[in-house]
C-alpha cells in the first residue's frame, strides 16, 4: 500500500513537473482504468494535454475541461494491425474504425501497398486524417513494380537487387515492416528465396515480416514452415496474418497450429499473430480460380473461354479444389460487391447462379464465377471456419485482434461486417457473453500487444508522456451492429474516443477533426 502510494505520488509529482505552466486541457475523472499492459482495471483519472497522456490515476489539477466518466473504461486507442485502408486518401474521417474505438491503423498488408510510402504519407499528411496511419511495404507491389507482368519465375539478380532497393527505400520513409500475400498475384509464384532476401533488409531495419501465407488450409503447417524458416534466415519478428483454418476438412486443426507457434518461440523465433471475430472471410472472388487462369490478365482469361478444352480444364480445377477443401459446391462463398450486376450484392453463388441462369448445380456456380472474372471481378465473403477454431486462436495470448478491412464506404455494397464491428464484436461477444477473455486481456490484444510487435512508439499504454489516444467505452453496453446481411451499421457503446488528446468520436458520434499523425518506424 506504502509503496503503491509513492509510486502514485511520484506519478502526480512527475506530472505536476512537466506541465506546471499549464493546466490540462481535459481531465476524465473517476473511470476505470485499462491501461494496455493486461493489468487490472483501476479506479482513477487521466489528464491529457497538447496531445499527450500527463497523469495517470490521482489528477489534483483541474484541467480546462472535465469529464466524469465513472462507470466507464479509460483504455489507449485501439490499433489495428491489418487494415487494408490505403483508401483512407479518399475517405479520411474512416469512421468504420474510428466508431469502433481504432485510433491507428497499420496499411500495406497481405503484400499490397502504396509503392512510395514517403510521397504517400506526405499526402496524408497535408490533407489529414482521423486515425493515425502506419503502413507495412508489400512484397507483391514491389515484385509487380519490379518485375512487371513477368510474375512466373525468379527475380534476376538485377531484379532483386531493385527489389532490395525499394524495400530499403519503404524501410528509410518509416514502414513498420514487410507483408506478403502469398495466395494472390504475384506474391503466389515468389518462391522462398526471395522472401528471404527481402526480409533481410527489413529486419537489418528492425522491422516485422506479416504473412498472409501460402496456404490456411490443407498445406498451413508447410506454410508455418515456410514463416519459420523466414525468420530463422533473415533474423526478424514474423507476424501470421488473419490467422484461421478454412478448409472444412481440416477444422478442428487450430490446436496443432498452435502447438508449431509455441515450440517456434521456444526454439527462440519471434512469432505473433491476428485474427478477426467472424467465422467468415472476405477477399476476391477471383481467389475461387486457379492462378494459371489468371496469371495472364483479364485478355487472356477472356481467351481462354474460345478454347473448349482449356475452359473445361479450369472448372475441373475448380471442382478439385472444392473437394480437397471438403465441400460440395460455393454455397459457402457470398457476392460482396460485384459492379458489373449490383443486384446479385448479398446473394451466395448458387443463389445467384440461380438468378443468372434459373439453375444453380455446380457447373451453373462455376460458370457464373468465370462470368464474373470476366467482367472485373467481385469481392466476397467466405463463411468458411469453425467457430471452435476461432475460439482456440482467440484465446492465444499471441493474437492481436485485427479488422482486414479497408476503410468502409457507408451503403456501398455488401461486404464483411468486421470493418464495422470488429473490436466491438471482441468487447461484446467473447468478453461479456461468452467470458472467454477478461476485458483487461481483450484490451491488451488491441493495444500494447501490436504496439511492441510492430514497433509503433509511444501508443498503446495509458502511460505519462504516451500520446493521448484514448477510448472510454461502457462494457455493459459496447456493441457490434454491422450483420452479413446489414453490414453498414456503426458500433455503439463508445463515449468518447480521442487521438493525439483531440476528441473525434463523442456519444457515438464523429465529428469532422483529423487528427491523426502518420507513425514512422524509428
Ligand atoms: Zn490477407
Amino acid at each position: 500500500m506504502g509503496c503503491r502510494w509513492f509510486l502514485l505520488s511520484l506519478t502526480s509529482l512527475l506530472a505536476c513537473l512537466t506541465c506546471w505552466a499549464a493546466p490540462p486541457d481535459l481531465v476524465l475523472r473517476n473511470g476505470l482504468l485499462i491501461d494496455g499492459t493486461g493489468n487490472p482495471p483501476v479506479k482513477g483519472d487521466l489528464a491529457v494535454r497538447d496531445g499527450r497522456i500527463v497523469a495517470v490515476g490521482v489528477v489534483a489539477e483541474k484541467g480546462l475541461k472535465e469529464m466524469d466518466v465513472a462507470g466507464w473504461v479509460v483504455a489507449p486507442g485501439f490499433i489495428d494491425v491489418h487494415t487494408h485502408a490505403e483508401n483512407i486518401e479518399d475517405h479520411p474521417r474512416a469512421e468504420n474504425f474510428l466508431r469502433m474505438g481504432v485510433t491507428t491503423l497499420v496499411l500495406g498488408n497481405c503484400g499490397s501497398s502504396k509503392l512510395k510510402l514517403g510521397e504517400f504519407f506526405q499526402r496524408l499528411e497535408v490533407n489529414g486524417t482521423a486515425a493515425n496511419v502506419a503502413s507495412l511495404i508489400g512484397h507483391g507491389t514491389v515484385r509487380a513494380q519490379v518485375m512487371g507482368g513477368s510474375f512466373r519465375r525468379a527475380p534476376t539478380e538485377d531484379e532483386l537487387n531493385q527489389i532490395r532497393a525499394h524495400t530499403a527505400q519503404a524501410m528509410r520513409d518509416g514502414a513498420l515492416g514487410m507483408s506478403t500475400g502469398l495466395i494472390y498475384l504475384p506474391g503466389t509464384f515468389a518462391k522462398t528465396e526471395e522472401l528471404v532476401e527481402m526480409a533481410k533488409i527489413v529486419g537489418a531495419r528492425g522491422g516485422i515480416y506479416a504473412s498472409h501465407m501460402r496456404s490456411e488450409g490443407t498445406q498451413i503447417m508447410e506454410a508455418l514452415d515456410e514463416l519459420c524458416r523466414i525468420a530463422r534466415e533473415a533474423h526478424l519478428p514474423v507476424h501470421v496474418s488473419h490467422i484461421k483454418i478454412a478448409d472444412k476438412n481440416r477444422w478442428g486443426q487450430s490446436a496443432a497450429v498452435l502447438a508449431r507457434l509455441a515450440a517456434a518461440r521456444k526454439d527462440g523465433l519471434r512469432i505473433t499473430q491476428d485474427q478477426y471475430a467472424y467465422t467468415a472471410s472476405s477477399t476476391g472472388l477471383r481467389q475461387l480460380l486457379p492462378d494459371d487462369a489468371v496469371a495472364g490478365g483479364r485478355a487472356r482469361f477472356a481467351e481462354l473461354f474460345t478454347d473448349a478444352d482449356a475452359k473445361a480444364r479450369i472448372v475441373q480445377q475448380m471442382k478439385d479444389r472444392l473437394r480437397q477443401g471438403g465441400r460440395d459446391d460455393f454455397a459457402y462463398a457470398m457476392i460482396a460487391h460485384y459492379k458489373h450486376q449490383t443486384n446479385y450484392n448479398g446473394l451466395s453463388v448458387p443463389e445467384a447462379a440461380k438468378a443468372h441462369s434459373g439453375r444453380a448445380t455446380l457447373d451453373d456456380q462455376i460458370d457464373l464465377l468465370l462470368e464474373i472474372e470476366k467482367n472485373g471481378g467481385a469481392s466476397g465473403v467466405f463463411h468458411g471456419m469453425h467457430e471452435d477454431d476461432l475460439r482456440a486462436f482467440l484465446k492465444d495470448a499471441h493474437t492481436m485482434f485485427a479488422s482486414d478491412s479497408g476503410v468502409r464506404v457507408f451503403a456501398e455494397g455488401v461486404p464483411h461486417p468486421r470493418g464495422y464491428g470488429n473490436n466491438a464484436r471482441y468487447l461484446a461477444r467473447y468478453v461479456r457473453e461468452e467470458r472467454l477473455l477478461s476485458v483487461a486481456e481483450a484490451v491488451r490484444r488491441m493495444t500494447s500487444l501490436p504496439a511492441k510487435t510492430f514497433g509503433i512508439p509511444q501508443r498503446g499504454a495509458l502511460q505519462v508522456g504516451h500520446w493521448a489516444d484514448v477510448v472510454v467505452f461502457n462494457t455493459d453496453k459496447v456493441q457490434d451492429a454491422a450483420t452479413f446481411k446489414a453490414p453498414h451499421q456503426y458500433a455503439t457503446g463508445f463515449r468518447l474516443v480521442l487521438v493525439n488528446g483531440k476528441p473525434v468520436v463523442e456519444d457515438d458520434r464523429q465529428n469532422d477533426g483529423l487528427h491523426g499523425r502518420i507513425i514512422r518506424a524509428r
